[in-house]
C-alpha cells in the first residue's frame, strides 16, 4: 500500500527517476511544489519552450529548455552513503528529532 501523500523529498535531494520518459535520470531536487506533489529536478524532464523576439518586453527570440514538473511517485531518493535508489524511513533520535533513513543501509539520509 502506498504511503498517504507524505513528502519525503526535500530540496536539494538527489533522486533518481523511476518512471515515464525520464527514467534513470539523476538529479537535485530544485522545488518541491507538496500542494501538486510533484518535484523539479535539475536536468531531468527538459521541456523546449519556443519564445518570440518581443523587444519591447525585451525577450529575445528563441529556445529555452526548462525543466518541468515530475510526479513525486516517479523518483526515488538516492542514498548517499549506499549509492542505490531507495525508500525513504524515519527514525527518531534519542534528543527527540526525526531524520529520514535510508531503507537499505539505515544511513541518515539528512546532513
Ligand atoms: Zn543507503
Amino acid at each position: 500500500m502506498e504511503e498517504r501523500n507524505r513528502v519525503q523529498i526535500r530540496k536539494n535531494d538527489q533522486v533518481k527517476v523511476i518512471a515515464g520518459r525520464s527514467l534513470d535520470k539523476v538529479g537535485r531536487v530544485l522545488r518541491v511544489m507538496r500542494d501538486k506533489n510533484r518535484v523539479i529536478v535539475e536536468g531531468v524532464s527538459m521541456l523546449k519552450r519556443h519564445t518570440r523576439a518581443n523587444p519591447s518586453k525585451n525577450i529575445k527570440g528563441g529556445i529555452v529548455e526548462r525543466e518541468s514538473p515530475i510526479h513525486i511517485s516517479n523518483v526515488k531518493i538516492m542514498c548517499g552513503s549506499c549509492g542505490q535508489a531507495t525508500r525513504v524511513g524515519h527514525s527518531l533520535l534519542s534528543d527527540g528529532k526525526k531524520i529520514r533513513i535510508c531503507r537499505k543501509c539505515g544511513s541518515s539520509l539528512d546532513k
